[in-house]
């Protein structure tokens, strides 16, 4: 009894004081995905301490280290805790190239935990974001006249259709081997994604680019005839088709050129967003949000992968996880103030003239070696940051 009125007192406690008290999922992932995760945290840490709520976690089984440990990269208890919760917060999973070969090709894990933990979670609409401020353009591998006054791309990927979800068929036929992945896409698959894209570069009053190659598939057609349709229920929103391949070369050649938004089919998104992040200077600085906006459910993660080549040596760039963090603070649970003050941390440490090893080569002054720090100093200082704030 006594308990009961403890739980009812502190749930009252935290609605009359606007706070959130909430269970989140922890997947770790695999090679730098837990030490970036552990950095994540700290400014979690700090967003509790600061703000007062209280993000209860659970850490579960999940990905190359799960199937190592039990035989399953995802577990049936890991799939109903996620089930069970509004936010995902996960690292980058993926085994190495020597590790990859030992498993058999059905185990792969892309194909059974990535794929399926998006599918039973029901998100659809990742939002990429692509920033790079004027100040940090020596990040970039391009010349500071390309990256102008700053790119601000968010790249919106549609994350449950096409070649990537599609039936995968290892075949022989006359004694020919062949492969085949099915690429579809349903009619209420792409609306409802063109939908989220165009709703994004209305509220944002910017320009939306939709990217796909109708000049050769089917599903490119069938996509940007939907989203012409849709187009016509927002007048006020600049809309421009643009092939994927000559978007390729755009993104290199005049990114500030798409600031807005940029609507993606699953699998050319995949790889435009990684080229997102060169542009930016490294994939650390990558982090996204895979949402389905009418349940609230969200996967938090960065776009990158586990970069097996750099694990264990504590040099990862966690601003992708951290970043992660923020988007869940914001599009998992409205608190965005508390988003804020991560990312106003994060730049902090880069305004301070602080950066991991991954961005300090681009510079074109050398970056004196105090300057350069580990994750866990970066981690170390973002969490101070916003307990300073
Ligand atoms: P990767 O993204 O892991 O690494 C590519 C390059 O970027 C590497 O040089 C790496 O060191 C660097 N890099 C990535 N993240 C970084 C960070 N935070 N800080 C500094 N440098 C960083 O790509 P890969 O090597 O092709 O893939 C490794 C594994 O990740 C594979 O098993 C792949 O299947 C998996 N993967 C998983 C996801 C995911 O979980 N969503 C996404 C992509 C790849």
């Amino acid at each position: 009894m006594l308990n009961l009125i403890i739980i009812i007192f502190k749930k009252m406690f935290f609605v009359v004081f606007g706070m959130v008290e909430t269970s989140i999922a922890v997947l770790e992932g695999d090679g730098i995905g837990p030490e970036i995760m552990n950095e994540a945290l700290k400014s979690l840490d700090a967003v509790e301490k600061r703000f007062g709520h209280r993000f209860h976690r659970t850490t579960m089984p999940f990905g190359g280290s799960a199937y190592i440990s039990e035989g399953n990269s995802y577990p049936d208890r890991t799939r109903e805790f996620c089930m069970s919760v509004n936010s995902v917060l996960k690292g980058p999973l993926g085994f190495s190239l020597e590790e990859m070969a030992k498993v058999p090709p059905d185990m792969i894990l892309e194909r059974t935990a990535l794929l399926p933990n998006r599918k039973d979670m029901g998100v659809y609409a990742c939002y990429r974001p692509g920033i790079l401020p004027k100040e940090f353009a020596f990040f970039s591998p391009l010349k500071e006249s390309v990256i102008g006054e700053g790119i601000d791309i968010l790249m919106i990927r549609e994350m449950l259709g096409g070649n990537y979800f599609g039936d995968k068929i290892d075949g022989e036929e006359n004694g020919m081997q062949f492969a085949v992945d099915v690429g579809r896409y349903d009619r209420e698959q792409v609306e409802r994604i063109a939908r989220v894209a165009f709703n994004e570069a209305r509220e944002r009053g910017c320009q939306l680019t939709n990217v796909n190659k109708p000049n050769v598939m089917a599903t490119g057609r069938f996509w940007n005839a939907i989203v012409d349709e849709i187009a016509g229920g927002y007048t006020d929103v600049k809309l421009t088709h643009v092939i994927v391949d000559n978007m390729a070369a755009q993104l290199v050649m005049r990114p500030t050129s798409y600031n807005g938004v940029v609507l993606l089919e699953n699998m050319q998104g995949d790889i435009l967003t990684d080229e997102l992040g060169g542009v930016m200077g490294s994939l650390g600085l990558t982090y996204s949000a895979i949402l389905n906006p009418e349940t609230g459910k969200g996967i938090y993660e960065p776009a990158h992968g586990s970069a097996p080549d750099i694990a264990g040596r504590g040099i990862a760039n966690p601003y992708s996880m951290i970043g992660s963090m923020a988007l869940m603070l914001e599009h998992g649970f409205g608190l965005n103030k508390e988003a804020e003050a991560v990312w106003k941390g994060l730049k902090n440490v880069f305004g301070r003239g602080y950066l991991t090893s991954d961005l300090a080569g681009n510079s074109p002054t050398p970056i004196p070696p105090e300057k350069i720090v580990t994750s866990s100093r970066f981690g170390d200082m973002v969490r101070d940051s916003i307990l300073a704030t």
